[in-house]
């Protein structure tokens, strides 16, 4: 199970949710993933409205519904536990509630074996929400966009994990940072990369995601880069790193 955050919002957590799911999809292995954000940009992108639905992520935090009641198919027959904007009164309502950190991995686990990846697509900070993720999860990737300021928050997420570790899940692990909207031909852009990567003592997932237009476009289509541009260097990307993940 690998969770995909960071606090900082734009950095492309949900375009790599969507994308490594297709990719894992492709290869043929049975994927969830998981919309955490009250926003539902996983859950629109996939191409499920949030509004048609009785049954969200919310509720099985909460422990009103199991997640099998909750989980939708999508397209290349991905599975979606889907958001809507009701997560953010589950939210308010869980930072008052017992074992909040631990109710995510408790909901998964009557479907984790119907599934070989599970990917959680965290909301854009560190509160309970991130914490349920990294508590349920085996593995951690921070998509991290190559601008000077990126970093700021790094330092603060592995602050989290050292906390998730010590209290909620030892077994924590940070595969690395994903480098995405990527420009390679500048100086600029490799610079900031190699000053977090030597900071934080953090791997570099490869390849880089390349910055394009096309990863904006997928979602208006509820697809991923995968079925919109199948040939498109950034599909590429992502299956590459998908291909990591599964070696
Ligand atoms: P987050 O979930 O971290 O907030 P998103 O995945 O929603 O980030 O991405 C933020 C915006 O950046 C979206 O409009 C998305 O289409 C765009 N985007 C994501 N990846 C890329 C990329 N490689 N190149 C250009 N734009 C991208
Ligand atoms: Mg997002």
């Amino acid at each position: 199970m690998l969770a995909v955050a960071n606090q900082k919002g734009g950095v492309a957590k949900t375009t790599t949710v969507a994308s490594l799911g297709a990719a894992l999809a492709q290869r043929g292995r049975r994927v969830l993933l998981v919309d955490l954000d009250p926003q539902a940009s996983l859950t629109f992108s996939l191409g499920v409205d949030p509004e048609d639905l009785d049954v969200a992520v919310g509720d099985v935090l909460l422990g009103e519904k199991d997640a099998g009641d909750a989980i939708v198919v999508a397209e290349e027959a991905v599975h979606l536990l889907p958001s809507t904007i009701d997560l953010a009164r589950a939210e308010e309502s869980l930072a008052s509630r017992t074992g909040r950190e631990h109710r995510l991995r408790a909901a998964l686990q009557g479907v984790l074996d119907d599934y070989d990846w599970i990917l959680l697509d965290c909301p854009p900070s560190l509160g309970v929400l991130t914490a349920a993720a990294l508590t349920a999860a085996t593995d951690l990737l921070i998509p991290l966009q190559c601008e000077t300021l990126a970093h700021r928050g790094v330092g603060q997420l592995l602050d989290t994990v050292h906390d998730v570790r010590a209290y909620t899940n030892p077994d924590l692990t940070v595969l690395g940072v994903l480098p995405t909207s990527y420009d390679g031909r500048t100086r600029h852009a490799r610079a900031v990369l190699e000053a977090i990567t030597e900071s934080y003592d953090l791997e570099v997932l490869e390849p880089p995601i390349p910055r394009s237009i096309r990863f904006a476009e997928a979602p208006a289509y509820g697809l991923s880069i995968l079925q919109t541009a199948t040939n498109h260097r950034g599909a590429q990307a992502y299956r590459d790193v998908a291909d990591r993940l599964l070696a």
